[in-house]
Order: C-alpha cells, then sequence, then structure tokens
C-alpha cells in the first residue's frame, strides 16, 4: 500500500481558520472547497508548479546550522581578542607592538 503524504493535492487536509501551515499545503475549507495555502514562491505563482518547500527548508537548515557555527567562532576570536589585546595593552613594548600590526594589517 502507498502511503500518502497528508497536505497534497490528492490527500488535502481539512482546515478550520486557526490552521497554520509552515509550507504549501492542499486543505479544504470549512465548506469542502479545495484550496493550496502556497509556501513557497513557485507555487504562489503557479499551484500545479513543482513544490519547493522542502528544498528551501533544507537550505534554510544548512545556513542557519552554518550561521550558528560562524557566531560560535566569533564569540570565540572575540574573547580571544580582548584578551590579547589587553596583554599587549599592559606589556612594556605594546604601543610598538601595535604600530607594527597596524602597519602590517593596514588599519
Ligand atoms: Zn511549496
Amino acid at each position: 500500500m502507498t502511503s500518502i503524504g497528508t497536505g497534497t493535492r490528492d490527500n488535502p487536509v481539512p482546515a478550520t481558520p486557526d490552521t497554520l501551515p509552515n509550507a504549501c499545503y492542499w486543505f479544504t475549507d470549512p465548506d469542502g472547497a479545495l484550496c493550496l495555502s502556497p509556501g513557497c514562491m513557485a507555487r504562489i505563482q503557479d499551484p500545479d508548479a513543482q513544490c519547493l518547500c522542502d528544498t528551501l527548508t533544507a537550505r534554510l537548515d544548512r545556513l542557519t546550522g552554518r550561521l550558528r557555527g560562524l557566531e560560535e567562532r566569533h564569540r570565540y576570536a572575540n574573547v580571544w581578542w580582548q584578551a590579547l589585546s589587553s596583554v599587549v595593552r599592559d606589556h612594556p613594548d605594546g604601543r610598538a607592538i601595535i604600530t607594527e600590526t597596524r602597519a602590517r594589517t593596514g588599519r
């Protein structure tokens, strides 16, 4: 027996005004009429177009994961930067080190 997903055109989900789909979603309204709640641009333009919600969701998950990793690295680098700056400021050659660092980075 083939399993058919709910919220597809062939297997719409009965909905109430409180139902809030987060992707393309076929449903029947209280009068039983077949309706599409589009979740991607492809289906907003054409209800019969191939749904791109899974693709977009997977992409969003991947990018969200990458962003979390970058934020974590940034936090770690910032802690390191603050500590290193403090050590250099307290060092007898601190001013010369800062000057040389500015010359090398151009800032
Ligand atoms: Zn979609």
